[in-house]
């Protein structure tokens, strides 16, 4: 049997809504917020041209707010075929949040893309791979079919684990005793999880952000080009099947450098035998179906 591999574009627009700072309630710089409005603008018009020249449909995460502010460039998307998932409403970190605020940012962005799109999304990924214990389980109720933030695997979906609350945090002020407990076992959800990864993110190499200590923005794009190339090379070598999903930003990959590396790493991809490219909905699609395989998340003990 030949090889199949699933490779996707999830497109985060943070755009404004990342800047905005309303998690914390620090200063907004109005220079970083115009760097979210070329996002939203340049950006998204260079990235829609790249993938109609590749002929590909890829999946766009937008919070709710980017919808709102920016209308008229999200119908371009829209209206391009490329699928529309959730992304919070400014972009805020749930880990942070109470579970009524998480609910209540669910319930409003569920219903903004519901009535954009003509269509309830599918997926979510939390702004910032920033998750909650709370997460899957929310994802559930609001019956959302899958998540793109966890990282149990690399290059493989699965039903993600809902037993992640389960874990005993340390706590300083107590006896070591409290905390000394194996995390208790996972167990499956109904969420599929197309996992996420840091080392397929545009972010942390190439945006420069005075205040995200994790942000570099100099990195030669031939290093991280490198790097995705050596990831994609060991899971084809090692797999019969795998999924590649790519993790990229308006306002970082549509910067004329970081195109032209998309541009070498699609043909790259393209070349080899088995390659489809697909949105992370048609992924989630084949594995619910028992087209695609996947793995089982296991850890933990019965306690
Ligand atoms: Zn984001």
């Amino acid at each position: 049997m030949g090889k199949r591999v699933l490779v996707g574009y999830g497109i985060d627009v943070d755009a404004v809504s990342g800047w905005l700072n309303t998690r914390t309630g620090a200063r907004a710089n109005p220079t970083d917020v115009s760097r979210g409005i070329f996002g939203a603008t340049v950006g998204i018009d260079r990235l829609l041209k790249l993938w109609e020249k590749f002929g590909i449909k890829t999946t766009w995460f937008v919070p709710a707010h980017s919808i709102e502010s920016f209308p008229e460039q999200l119908a371009k998307v829209r209206d391009a075929g490329h699928e529309i998932g959730l992304h919070g409403y400014t972009h805020e970190f749930v880990g942070t949040l109470t579970e009524k605020q998480q609910r209540d940012i669910l319930t409003k962005s569920i219903d903004i893309l519901t009535k954009f799109t003509g269509k309830k999304p599918k997926g979510w990924t939390a702004p910032a791979w920033d998750t909650s214990k709370k997460t899957i389980k929310l994802l559930e109720e609001f019956g959302i079919e899958y998540d793109h933030s966890f990282m149990h695997h690399d290059s493989q979906m699965y039903y993600a684990p809902s037993g992640s609350e389960s874990w005993v945090e340390t706590n300083v002020e107590k006896e070591a005793s409290t905390w000394m407990t194996p995390m208790t076992a996972l167990k499956p959800s109904s969420i599929v999880e197309v996992p996420a990864n840091w080392h397929l993110d545009d972010w942390p190499p190439f945006q420069l952000s005075l205040k995200q200590a994790s942000t570099h923005g100099y990195v030669d794009t031939r290093v991280v080009e490198q790097l995705w190339k050596d990831q994609f090379d060991y899971l084809y070598r090692e797999y019969d099947s795998f999924i590649f999903p790519m993790s990229i930003h308006p306002q970082v990959s549509g910067k004329p450098q970081v195109k032209l590396m998309h541009e070498r790493l699609f043909e790259y991809i393209n070349n080899h035998e088995g390659v489809e490219w697909v949105t992370m909905e048609e992924m989630v699609h084949e594995f619910k179906a028992g087209t695609f395989g996947g793995i089982e998340v296991k850890g933990g003990a019965d306690v």
